[in-house]
């Protein structure tokens, strides 16, 4: 990097132009930078594609680059730009990739990282992975003000900066749960890596010497050598890893990759690597280069085939009180399984305890795009019934699980929604009976009576109904579900109500000799509602089927349609299949 540079700009005054609304620049240490230098920082630029380059870094910092909203999804990347640790190719290798990230929906961090070649001796080593690693932890600790799922959170890297990403790889923490500034109690372990024709190693054998020299000197010990020998650094717990590299790479050779990649694979960590004739070294975006302009796509197609450009919904689950004791049990169950999809980000919102008063109790429900009630309780204050009834009218999701269906017997909107409820209180003056008869025609029942029973509690079989809608999609005729209890007799205004899937309650186990809802869609003004019956025991809900029916439910209620795929091991009409004991 000894080329003659144009220098447009020495003294530094932030690096944006801020020509796009949504840029930002963040500086990563507010409190202090550790091993601070003195330097000034410069900016040259090249006019032959390379952009601004930017040395003698002062402020580490990121520059925020953000989707159109709708095309964002959960992801985000914080992209190390490479320069021999001499200095960043800002442009090349940060902006315009930041904006071909944003292009496929991704949310965007240019790192401007310390580079160790201005360092002082006893901070050159230490800097940019410092740097680094508070980059995700800041990340991280705003990944909500962001829309950014905490557990997508990437890191790139080219050439110099692949260093740096794969250091930051190997090299993390979960972040110290007793510090006194909270950005330092996340962790900095990315959660995936891209490394673009990356200097791994210090082994003289495949070694890049520019970056080698810069990080640690030309006589380092032993121990800094393998330290920063990224490819003897990698542990199952390395995040998984997409490589890229080029066969005529002179500058760096892609033996680095390779060993990286085969200590991944040695490792069993998810990798992937694409290694192109032709394209040398420093490509950044390649366009007009050949086969290796095919990077990006090669890199979106990684991105989506681990789930990494779904979009990102957030959901809230509601409880605190139930007469379902096991409820601070079955919360983490039902949390688990929208985590599982990787579609949701989970949040708990938790009553204060029976007898206590609910005043000030009220969720920001219009922040999310499903709500899902684990609650059986006292009434909430009015405020908050208001809020949720705006936030269903207006679209929001909704969906209501098992001894949920029993609460709120008084509030008449609540009870629209859910279509139908049971027990406290509940009557013909709450709304008919609705069920099937045997031929499946839709029955409503004015006859007058209590709302809300269950015979003994045991396994029976769920009938599906609307094969066609698309929480539906994919499910058997007849499935075996796990042992549970089966509502009958339940009633309510049941308006704008479809039954989607049954059960008969046979008298032999104390029930109605009818089939019963299992599970009902109900459209509340715009909201989607969804309303499952099952669900009484922590081992009700971990069946397949529950899980696979709540899963889908949450993403139709959220957004209208599903797209995770059907799981290929499903129950049967004859067997039952819990999760955690699938053989
Ligand atoms: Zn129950």
């Amino acid at each position: 990097m000894n080329h003659k540079f144009l220098i447009i700009l020495l003294a530094y005054c932030g690096l944006a132009s801020m020509s796009r609304a949504q840029e930002m620049i963040i500086p990563l240490y507010p409190e202090g930078i550790p091993c601070a230098n003195e330097l000034e920082m410069e900016i040259v630029e090249r006019y032959n594609g390379a952009g601004r380059l930017v040395r003698k870094v002062h402020q580490p910092e990121i520059q925020v680059f953000t989707p159109a909203p709708s095309i964002k999804n959960g992801s985000a990347v914080i992209i190390c730009p490479g320069g021999g640790y001499t200095i960043l190719a800002w442009d090349k290798e940060g902006v315009k990739i930041a904006e071909w990230f944003n292009s496929i929906g991704v949310t965007a961090f240019v790192l401007k990282y310390r580079l160790p070649h201005w360092e002082s001796e006893t901070c050159k080593d230490k800097v940019a992975l410092s740097d680094a690693q508070r980059a995700i932890r800041l990340v991280r600790s705003r990944a909500r003000e962001w829309n950014i799922a905490s557990d997508r959170i990437g890191i790139m890297g080219f050439s110099a900066g692949g260093h740096l990403a794969s250091t930051a790889s190997t090299h993390f923490d979960e972040g110290d749960p007793n510090a006194t500034l909270s950005v330092e109690k996340y962790s900095c372990r990315p959660d995936f890596s891209i490394l673009m024709y990356p200097v791994i190693s210090m082994d003289t054998t495949i070694y890049h010497r520019g970056s080698r020299v810069n990080l640690i000197g030309k006589n380092p010990e032993p121990e800094k050598e393998l330290y920063f020998s990224n490819e003897k650094q990698v542990t199952p717990e390395t995040p998984p890893t997409l490589l890229i590299h080029a066969n005529d790479d002179r500058g760096v050779i892609p033996e680095n990759s390779v060993q990286y990649y085969l200590a991944l694979r040695r490792n069993k960590v998810p990798a992937a690597m694409h290694i192109f004739e032709k394209g040398g070294h420093g490509f950044g975006l390649a366009a007009d280069r050949g086969a290796v302009a095919a990077w990006p796509q090669i890199c979106a197609a990684w991105m989506k085939d681990r789930g990494l450009l779904n979009q990102h919904l957030r959901a809230l689950i509601v409880d605190g009180q139930n007469n379902h004791k096991n409820w601070p049990e079955t919360t983490p169950i039902l949390k688990n399984h929208l985590e599982s999809t990787g579609l949701f980000s989970v949040d708990v919102a938790t009553t204060p305890a029976a007898g206590m008063s609910l005043e000030g109790f009220n969720p920001p429900f219009s922040e999310y795009d499903v709500v899902i009630s684990n609650y059986n309780g006292a009434s909430w204050p009015e405020t908050t019934q208001k809020s949720f009834e705006r936030y269903i009218q207006n679209g929001g999701g909704f969906v209501v699980v098992h001894a949920a269906d029993n609460a709120f017997p008084e509030w008449r909107a609540y009870n629209k929604m859910i279509g139908l409820g049971g027990w406290n209180g509940r009557t013909e003056k709450d709304g008919p009976y609705v069920y099937l008869d045997d031929e499946g025609k839709k029955v409503v029942d004015e006859s007058p009576g209590k709302g809300g029973h269950h015979g003994k509690r045991h396994q029976f079989i769920v009938e599906t109904r609307q094969p066609e809608h698309p929480i539906m999609k994919g499910f058997p005729t007849k499935w075996l579900h796990t042992n549970d209890e089966l509502y009958d007799l339940m009633r309510g205004p049941a308006e704008n109500m479809e039954i989607l899937a049954s059960a008969y309650s046979s008298p032999e186990q104390n029930g109605t000799g009818r089939h019963e809802p299992m599970v009902m869609s109900i459209h509340y003004g715009l909201g989607r509602v969804l309303h499952t019956t099952l669900g009484h025991f922590n081992e009700s809900m971990l069946c397949v089927g529950f899980a696979t029916l709540f899963k889908r439910a949450a993403e139709w209620a959220a957004t209208g349609e599903v797209t995770q795929a059907f799981p290929s091991d499903f129950p049967t009409q004859d067997e039952v299949l819990i999760i955690g004991e699938e053989e």
